[in-house]
C-alpha cells in the first residue's frame, strides 16, 4: 500500500493491509457507534518507544463504557497485537490507531447480536500541522460551530460519531483559508481544537479549559500540565477561557498526539503576542520534543518500547 505497511491487526489476527474491510451495514458505520485512538510511538534514543500507551489503553476502554462496549480482547493482548505489529512492520516512528465498533449484526440503533469489532493499524505519520507548523505557528479560526456539550454526550469519550462535528469545524476553517479551528462550548468559552486541547499563557502563568468545558481529556495536555508544572509554572487546568481572552493572550498553543505542541500565532487574523512562537510554548515544547525523543530519562514510566 501507499503507507509502505502490509498488515492490520483486525479482530485478532494480522491480515493483508487491503484485505482489512467491513460490512456495509457495520452498525458503527450508520450510527457513529465506534470507539478509538490516536497514539504515537518515537524512534528515541533507546529505540522505538510509544509514549503512554498505558493511559491511551485506559482510555479506550473507558470511552467504550458509556456505549456498554465491552471489548473482547484484555490490554496484554491488545498491547502485545500493537507491539508484534510495529515489529513486524519495521515501523519506528509512526501513528497508531486501534479502533472497536460495533460490527454487522441487527441494524436497529440499540445494538443487539451486533459483535464488537476491534482492529489496530498503524503507519508513519509527521507532523500533523505541517514541520513549519511547529516552529511558526498556525493561523486559527474561531469556528461557528460549537462543541456539543458534555450533558448532550460524552466529551471525554473518544467515539467515532463525535468526530463529524470536528470535521465540520476543520473544513470551515480550512475553507477561509486558516490551518486548524478553535471551537467553542455551548456556553460560548474556549473548548479545543477539531482534534487538540488548547492552552493560553499570561503573565507567566498558563492556563487551559477543564474537563467541565466540555473537551477530551487528553493525554498530551495532562503530560504538559506535568512537564510545566516540573518547570515552576502555575497551571490552571480548570480554568473556563471566554473568547475575549484568546485575543490578549501572550500566548496560545495546541496539544495533541498529531499536534504534539503546535503554537497558535493568529485567531481570527489578530496576532497573538509576537506573532511567533513564544518563549514559554518554546520551552514547552522543547521538553515534550526531549522527552519523548527520550534525550531526557525522566519518566520512562511513560513509555513502552518496541
Ligand atoms: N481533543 C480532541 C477532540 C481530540 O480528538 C484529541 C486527539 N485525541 C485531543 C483533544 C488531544 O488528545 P491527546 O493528547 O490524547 O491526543
Amino acid at each position: 500500500d501507499e503507507m509502505d505497511v502490509d498488515t492490520i491487526w483486525q479482530d485478532g489476527s494480522f491480515v493483508d493491509w487491503d484485505d482489512a474491510t467491513v460490512h456495509v451495514l457495520t452498525h458503527g458505520l450508520h450510527y457513529g457507534s465506534g470507539i478509538f485512538e490516536g497514539v504515537r510511538c518515537y524512534d528515541t534514543e533507546n529505540g522505538p518507544a510509544i509514549f503512554r500507551w498505558e493511559e491511551h489503553l485506559d482510555r479506550f476502554y473507558q470511552s467504550g463504557q458509556p456505549y456498554d462496549m465491552e471489548l473482547p480482547y484484555s490490554r496484554e493482548e491488545l498491547t502485545e497485537a500493537t507491539l508484534e505489529l510495529l515489529r513486524r512492520e519495521g515501523l519506528e516512528s509512526c501513528y497508531i490507531r486501534p479502533v472497536a465498533f460495533y460490527g454487522y449484526g441487527s441494524l436497529g440503533v440499540s445494538p443487539k447480536d451486533n459483535p464488537v469489532n476491534v482492529a489496530i493499524a498503524a503507519w508513519p505519520w509527521g507532523a500533523y500541522l505541517g514541520e513549519e507548523a511547529l516552529e511558526r505557528g498556525v493561523e486559527v479560526m474561531i469556528s461557528s460551530w460549537r462543541k456539543h456539550a458534555s450533558s448532550q454526550i460524552p466529551t471525554n469519550a473518544k467515539t467515532t460519531g463525535l468526530y463529524v462535528n470536528s470535521l465540520l469545524a476543520g473544513e470551515e476553517a480550512r475553507r477561509n483559508g486558516y490551518t486548524e479551528a478553535i471551537v467553542l462550548n455551548k456556553e460560548g468559552n474556549v473548548a479545543e481544537g477539531p482534534g487538540e486541547n488548547i492552552f493560553l499563557v499570561r503573565d507567566g502563568e498558563i492556563y487551559t479549559p477543564g474537563l467541565s468545558e466540555s473537551i477530551l481529556d487528553g493525554i498530551t495536555r495532562n503530560s504538559v500540565i506535568e512537564l510545566a508544572r516540573e518547570r515552576g509554572y502555575t497551571v490552571h487546568d480548570r480554568a473556563t477561557i471566554s473568547r475575549g481572552e484568546l485575543n490578549t493572550a501572550d500566548e496560545l498553543f495546541f496539544t495533541g498526539t498529531a499536534a504534539e505542541v503546535t503554537p497558535i500565532r493568529k485567531v481570527d487574523n489578530v496576532v497573538i503576542g509576537n506573532g511567533s512562537r513564544g518563549p514559554v510554548t518554546e520551552e514547552l515544547q522543547q521538553a515534550f520534543f526531549d522527552l519523548v525523543e527520550r534525550r531526557t530519562d525522566a519518566h520512562d514510566e511513560w513509555f513502552t518500547y518496541v
